[in-house]
This record gives C-alpha cells, structure tokens and sequence, in this order.
C-alpha cells in the first residue's frame, strides 16, 4: 500500500466525469487499498479515485465515527444511485480536496445506491445519516462536481479564490508537495 497525493481544488481533474472500470485486475484492487489508506491518513470518511488523478467510477468509504465500533472501509465500483428520498436534510459538508472551507448542503436524507464490489459481486444498499451524506458527495466527484457546486456563485468564489492562493502559496513555500505530507493537507 502506498499513499497517494489528494489533488487540491481547482484542478481540471476534480470537474472531469469518471470512465466507467471495465476490469477488476490488481492495479484497481491497489488503487482502492491505496484510496482507504490516504482516506484514513488524512483524515477524511471518503475518497473518490478523481481526487487522487484516476479519472475512474471507484469511491471508498468509512463513516463510522465512533472509535467503539468497528471500522467499516468499503469500496465501490461504478456506484450509482437508484432511489432518492423525498426528504431532504442539511449537512455541513467539507472536502479534502478543498481543505479548512465547509458548508451547509440540502440532499436527500437517504439514497439506495447500486455497485460493483472488489469480487465482482453485484452490491444494492440503502444510506442514510452520514452515509447517506459522504456517498451522494463521494458519486458527485465521478460526475466533476464538487460540494461548492452547490453554494451561489459568491460564496463558491471566495473559496475558489482563497483554495487558488493556498495553491500558489504551497507552490512557492517547498518543492512540489508530493506523497504522505500532500494528503495532509
Ligand atoms: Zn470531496
């Protein structure tokens, strides 16, 4: 396993829709083991592969919060989402590819979602809470979009503005951040 550099936005990689994966070989069963262990790293409960420069419909996950219960990491392949709820709920949402900037997005409170697992087994599954959350955000990373899609223009230009001089800053400070000390950031 190693870790991956998280790609910071903007990045024209980060407003690109996803191939579908075609092949569980290896290099993608690497990839996902990579994606958990920068997700964890970072940390973060969500990690889609376009974050990391893979222009691939793979996302993981872990939101078990609790430190009691056990971890729960899961990968999914070509995920899509089949049923939405009526009912909406708000939850202030963060991204680590737009790092210290969070706020309040209205989605449905629960959505069955559709994938592929590592084996190749077909997986069907209702989220709701945070789950719910991180995997509507997760699956709008494989379609280019981002959580400050949905805020107004004004508000989505001060974080771009602000994320574009964090990026020139970083570019000036040290040599390309690359690796373990890019994910942390
Ligand atoms: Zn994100």
């Amino acid at each position: 396993m190693s870790m991956r550099s998280i790609l910071l936005h903007p990045d024209p990689r980060l407003k690109a829709v996803a191939k579908p994966v075609t092949v569980l070989d290896d290099a993608l069963r690497s990839l996902a083991e990579d994606m958990l262990e920068t997700m964890y790293d970072a940390p973060g409960i969500g990690l889609a592969a376009p974050q990391v420069g893979v222009l691939s419909r793979l996302i993981v996950m872990d939101c078990v919060k609790d430190d009691r219960e056990p971890p729960r990491p899961i990968v999914l392949v070509n995920p899509e989402i089949v049923w939405s709820s009526e009912e909406t709920a708000p939850y202030e949402e963060g991204c680590l590819s737009i790092p210290d900037h969070f706020a309040d997005v209205t989605r449905p409170r629960e959505v069955e979602v559709i994938w592929t697992d590592l084996d190749g087994n077909a997986q069907r599954e209702r989220f709701d809470g945070l789950w719910a959350v991180c995997v509507q955000h997760e699956i709008d990373h494989l379609n280019g979009k981002l959580f400050i899609d949905y805020l107004g223009p004004i508000k989505r230009g001060v974080i771009t503005r602000k994320m574009e001089k964090l990026k020139r800053d970083l570019a000036r400070e040290k040599p390309a951040p690359k690796g373990h000390e890019a994910a942390r950031l």
